[in-house]
């Protein structure tokens, strides 16, 4: 039979000669940019739980060591300290690109979308990976088209506090775009919106980690503004699922990945005064430059190509990030008083 030409006559353990070399089932090598942060680490425990070999680059800049620790004695799993603004030579077949500073009190430090998405996708055409792009809702700016479909282009203030985050992401899903028409290298690009769960920064200030820590502390809430502002909250597995789905299906994107259950900040501090202490008081402060009115995805592209949908709503989803802020904000106040 045809199958004979590449079968040995030997021994047994060479009958994997019978199926072309490029056929055989071999595990997925994966890098994931950022793994070490709040997403990131998420996605690892479901690229190592499904059985990749999987490599973290981080620098730590926002990162921890403590979120992929109990990866550490996996031999599947590495850890590289590195700064993507940096060339690399590694051999994979898909890399995760979430390496960036996404908070606003962070990102303003670095230019890590424009010179790390170019060092990615320059690594993913030289060994033929498939590269996809974690952008943001962001590049919808203040958007005056809702709820935000792909095809909508933005509304995003060039010079603004918050522009080197929307535009860097712009730009870096440009080289994203002219890397797969002029490289013909596969990529992937997603458009999350905004995303909690364990293991987000205490510090960074998003509105969800501040409500919960305060919450917690028995401090007050803070809402920016009248607090009528609006955002969808997405819990982080159904992202991590979404991720996980563009990067293995056969669409280029870009892809909104979010809850489109919309909230104002009130009724979000109302959520976290019913889940964690209905006594805690809400405090105003002047809100931030160029902060987007309202903001929510239309995600019918992603449920009709990738097949996927969020599964978790915000009530359900904030009570599972509770003890994680509890043991880390403990284990804080311990360290001050030594
Ligand atoms: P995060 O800050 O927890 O994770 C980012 C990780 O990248 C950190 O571990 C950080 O140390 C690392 N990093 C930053 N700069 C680096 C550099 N130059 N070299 C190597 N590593 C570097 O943030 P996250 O919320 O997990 O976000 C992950 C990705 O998802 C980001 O690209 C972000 O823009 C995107 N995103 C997140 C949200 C959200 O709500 N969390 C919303 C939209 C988009
Ligand atoms: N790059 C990298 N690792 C690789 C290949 C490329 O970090 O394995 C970086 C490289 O240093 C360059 C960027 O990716 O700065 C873009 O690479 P590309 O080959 O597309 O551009 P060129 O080097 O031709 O300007
Ligand atoms: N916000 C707030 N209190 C806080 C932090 C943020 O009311 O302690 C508001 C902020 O002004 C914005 C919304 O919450 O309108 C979401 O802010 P975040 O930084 O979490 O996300 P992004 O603006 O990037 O969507």
């Amino acid at each position: 039979s045809r199958d004979n030409q590449f079968s040995f006559p030997t021994t047994s353990h060479f009958k994997v000669g019978r199926v072309p070399a490029a056929l055989r089932q071999r595990r997925l090598r994966i890098v994931v940019t950022g793994g070490a942060g709040f997403v990131g680490s998420h996605l690892v425990d479901k690229l190592i739980e499904r059985g990749n070999d999987v490599i973290v680059i981080d620098n730590f800049f926002t990162g921890r060591k403590e979120n992929v620790v109990h990866h550490f004695v996996n031999p599947r799993f590495e850890l590289i300290r590195h700064d993507v603004v940096e060339p690399i030579l590694l051999e994979v077949d898909q890399i995760y690109h979430l390496a960036c500073p996404a908070s606003p009190v962070h990102y303003k430090y670095n230019p890590t979308n424009v010179m790390g998405t170019l060092n990615m996708l320059g690594l993913a055409k030289r060994i033929g990976a498939r590269f996809l792009l974690t952008s943001t809702s962001e590049v919808y700016g203040d958007p005056l088209e809702h709820p935000q479909k792909e095809t909508y282009w933005g509304n995003v203030n060039p010079i603004g506090e918050r522009s080197c985050y929307d535009e860097g992401k712009r730009t870096a899903e440009t080289l994203t775009m002219d890397y797969h028409r002029g490289a013909d290298v596969e990529v992937r690009i997603a458009r999350i919106f905004n995303t909690y769960g364990p293991r987000m920064c205490l510090d960074d200030g998003r509105v969800v980690s501040n409500f919960v820590a305060q919450a917690i502390r028995k401090e007050a809430l803070t809402v920016y503004g009248d607090g009528k502002q609006t955002r969808s909250f997405q819990y982080v597995s159904d992202l991590v699922d979404g991720l996980v789905a563009l990067m293995d299906g056969e669409h280029v994107g870009p892809f909104n990945l979010g809850n489109p259950g919309e909230f104002t900040m009130l009724e979000l501090a109302e959520v976290v005064k019913e889940t964690i202490d209905s006594s805690a008081t809400i405090e105003f402060r002047p809100n931030t430059a160029d902060d987007p009115h309202k903001r929510k995805p239309d995600i019918s592209k992603a449920k009709e190509l990738l097949n996927w949908q969020p599964k978790i709503p915000l009530r359900e989803g904030l009570p599972l990030m509770v003890s994680d802020f509890r043991n880390r904000i403990l284990n804080e106040d311990e360290g001050k008083g030594r």
